[in-house]
């Protein structure tokens, strides 16, 4: 039986600032999508920080009018709620006015894979706050390249092939097939740099598909930096691809990523619960993990990923490794490099003073001119 997950997630409001939506703003959305419910056959409604996701479960196929329409329609009625209570950011992942068949490049992330269901069909979705797509990079790195991280690649006959790994360059809004392990250096030199180049989608060498992740906003309005947009995925998992112990451990040593307060600082990714809000304590970036079994559409789950008291002790390597880093301020790496400021209105105009008021060092060369060809020393 073929069956479409979607999963579909937007910022419409938080209590007090970005930290979590409201009950009457999630009640909103659940009411949209229970008045809609024939079109699906299960479906699944939470939040991670201020961000709300709807995961669905239908037989309508990837892009369908209907499914994003009926997502679109159960937004707004947050939004509605949202300005009613004068929540923080009101309606803000809402780009567009009204709705024009997909929500792709209207604001909200989007996430959905179709594919023949397994007997015994699993699957986590990854849902992140204050943070970037990008932010992924690493964590898909560890579960599909790296065996140190995950023993499935040299024990596992279908990861042992490699996978395909789809890269979209979000400053050109361009989309690279690249293929393991035979462009293992490319793809490594391209998720080297998770502000520009990000994973969008895995299958494996048969095509069928392991990973999709949300990055069709960044695409759809390529041409301005839209890089800062939280990120969520779905990952299949068990027998042809990454068991999900697998897939969950790769979120155990939280690396630094760009987001945090007002989008503009390098902190750790820390795995939080279910349903988290975003903590008030620099908003330091959050993840969390939704594990699923599925059966002819139908959810059991989900389960916590990031529940049990293991997680505690990366959360408190989490904490120390974001206090430590805002321990020097605004200084860099805390804060990130101009060009991806969130608020980089603000850092111009500051700059622009300094600007007028260099001059030229007496005696010092003019390098205005000097020669762009770097010779590799090799
Ligand atoms: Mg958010």
């Amino acid at each position: 039986m073929k069956i479409t997950v979607s999963v579909i997630k937007a910022d419409v409001g938080g209590i007090g600032g970005h930290t979590r939506p409201s009950d009457g703003l999630i009640d909103a959305v659940k009411k949209t999508i229970k008045a809609s419910e024939d079109l699906l056959i299960d479906y699944y409604i939470g939040y991670c920080g201020d961000d709300v996701h709807i995961v669905m479960s239908h037989t309508h196929g990837v892009d369908n009018n209907d499914i994003h329409k009926l997502a679109w329609d159960a937004f707004m009625a947050g939004t509605q709620v949202a300005r009613e209570e004068g929540l923080y950011g009101a309606g803000q992942d809402l780009l567009k006015d009204s709705f024009s068949g997909n929500v792709k490049g209207m604001g909200p992330g989007v996430a959905e894979m179709e594919f023949e269901e397994r007997p015994n069909e699993a699957f986590t979705v990854f849902a992140a706050d204050k943070t970037e797509p990008g932010a992924f990079n690493y964590p898909f790195y560890r579960m599909f390249v790296d065996a140190l991280s995950n023993t499935g690649l040299i024990v596992n006959k279908s990861l042992a092939r490699g996978v395909n790994m789809n890269i979209m360059d979000v400053e050109q809004g361009k989309i690279a097939e690249l293929s393991l392990w035979e462009d293992k250096p490319s793809i490594e030199a391209a998720l080297m740099y998770p502000g520009r180049y990000v994973v969008s989608t895995v299958t494996t060498k048969d095509g069928e598909p392991i990973v999709a992740s949300s990055t069709d906003r960044l695409h759809n309005i390529a041409g301005t930096y839209v890089g800062k947009d939280d990120p969520i995925c779905v990952v299949r998992t068990q027998k042809n691809f990454p068991a999900t112990e697998e897939v969950g451990s790769v979120f155990n040593n939280p690396h630094y990523v760009a987001g945090n307060t007002r989008g503009s600082h390098n902190m750790p990714l820390m795995p939080v619960k279910l349903n988290s809000a975003a903590t008030i304590n620099f908003c330091i970036p959050i993840v969390q993990a939704l594990v699923f079994s599925m059966h002819n559409g139908k959810f059991t789950g989900p389960f916590d990923g990031f529940s049990t008291p293991d997680w505690d002790y990366v959360r408190e390597i989490a904490t120390k490794k974001a206090l430590a880093m805002r321990s020097q301020g605004f200084v860099h790496p805390a804060t990130l490099v101009p060009s991806e400021l969130e608020y980089a209105e603000g850092y111009k105009a500051r700059m622009s003073v300094l600007e007028e008021k260099m001059k030229p060092v007496e005696g010092s060369s003019d390098n205005s001119e000097k020669k762009e060809n770097y010779e590799d020393p090799d």
